[in-house]
């Protein structure tokens, strides 16, 4: 949707910096998962935030869904497991060594998924901390998430964040995800919430040029945790695998199906794990269905079967429902939530777009076409390398390497 004449700074960034034409998302594709790949450089299996919704204990041996943009979130994984990511974050990495700042309109279990144990600062609707916890005056940093305040953070972030100083600094927009979640993909609306963002970015950008004329060595990476795709069906998983049989009430909880927008999980407790192959036929037996994943094979989507994750899956890739929207996709639901609106944009499968999100890499000599695979958790340890700072126990790869391997190639 970038390059049709909506994002010129995008495009005239994308010019000028590494542009990453292979670049992938997580899987499942959505944000809440994403921030914590993003700010760990670590895959769900080692940063241990499966998705969007997760499955936890529920006390009675059997699991409950729980909503990961939720600001209760991070109290109910502590009380679960003790912690809420397995590995230390760019915040904590970077505590004592010129510390980090987040603006984010994004959801609070998004937002705090970068910092959530407090090392940096964050500006967040739902309350400001810094280091610590002590909370923060954050009047005028804030969004309640709309495209204007989208405009108005930003700003924010280049007259008031960037002048700090801080080894890394975060803006995060919620647009134009929201707006794609509401319209028709390439509408007049998503196109508007496409141009707005790269207003945005245009400002970053030109705060940032006047901080290199000023002799500072500023690394810019612009880019998306996923792209979208427009809803062509939906499903309701719960109902599905009751009425065959495989599991035993909608609302029971040994068989726990935790919806990722255009793919989903399913936890399993312990009397119930002899399911998984059964649920996995079946899954595979729809007229929907696309990739099936269980058992050892979560591995190699980045994610493990501990606390009763036992299959992940989404449905084929269908036909866009019209030219201007990129490729259709199938919408998993459960049977107490409403279904995603036909036609609007959702992601979180494997499909061709919602797979594509953009990153450009503006800054630490890096420049061109990088045709080379990159993906989410690529980002972090490209930040920490531009920083000096070790790289070690990351999923992800410095792209500085790929960039410059691809350019002596
Ligand atoms: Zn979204």
């Amino acid at each position: 949707m970038l390059g049709r004449g909506h994002s010129p700074r995008f495009d005239g960034l994308a010019a000028r910096g590494a542009f990453f034409a292979n670049h992938r998302s997580a899987f499942p594709s959505v944000t809440r998962c994403c921030s914590a790949t993003i700010a760990t450089g670590c895959r769900p299996a080692r940063h241990g935030i499966a998705g969007n919704t997760v499955a936890l204990p529920d006390g009675a041996g059997g699991f409950v869904v729980r909503n990961v943009g939720a600001p209760e979130i991070f109290d109910q994984l502590r009380a679960a497991y003790g912690r809420v990511l397995k590995v230390p974050t760019m915040a904590q990495r970077l505590a004592g060594h010129g510390g980090t700042v987040v603006l984010s309109s994004a959801s609070p279990g998004a937002a705090f998924m970068q910092d959530p144990d407090a090392h940096g600062e964050i500006y967040h609707r739902s309350g400001s901390r810094g280091p610590g916890g002590r909370s923060l005056d954050d009047a005028g940093l804030t969004s309640e998430g709309t495209i204007e305040d989208d405009t108005r953070l930003a700003r924010a972030f280049c007259e008031e964040i960037l002048p700090r100083g801080a080894a890394l600094s975060v803006l995060w927009l919620s647009h134009p995800d929201k707006t794609m979640h509401k319209v028709l993909l390439g509408s007049p609306d998503h196109m508007a919430s496409v141009a707005a963002a790269d207003a945005c970015l245009g400002m970053v950008i030109d705060a940032v040029d006047a901080m290199r004329a000023a002799g500072e060595d500023v690394l810019l990476m612009a880019g998306s945790d996923h792209g979208h795709q427009s809803v062509v069906a939906t499903v309701d998983i719960d109902a599905g695998l009751h009425a065959a049989g495989l599991k035993d009430d909608l609302a029971s909880s040994e068989v726990c199906f935790a919806p990722q927008g255009t793919s989903g999980h399913i936890y399993l407790a312990p009397q119930a794990r002899e399911r998984a192959e059964p649920i996995a036929a079946w899954l595979r037996a729809q007229d929907w269905a696309g990739e099936v994943v269980v058992g050892e094979r979560l591995a190699a989507f980045g994610h493990s079967g501990e606390h009763g994750l036992a299959i992940m899956f989404c449905g084929k890739e269908l036909e866009a429902p019209s030219p201007d929207a990129p490729g259709g996709a199938v919408a998993f639901h459960r049977h107490d939530e409403a279904p995603a609106p036909i036609g609007f944009g959702q992601h979180g499968g494997l499909g061709t777009h919602e797979q594509a999100p953009v990153l450009i890499a503006d800054g630490g000599g890096m420049r061109g076409v990088c045709e080379a695979a990159s993906d989410i958790a690529d980002i972090a340890p490209t930040i920490l390398a531009h920083l000096g700072q070790p790289v070690d126990g990351m999923d992800g790869r410095a792209l500085q390497t790929l960039v410059s391997a691809a350019a002596m190639a």
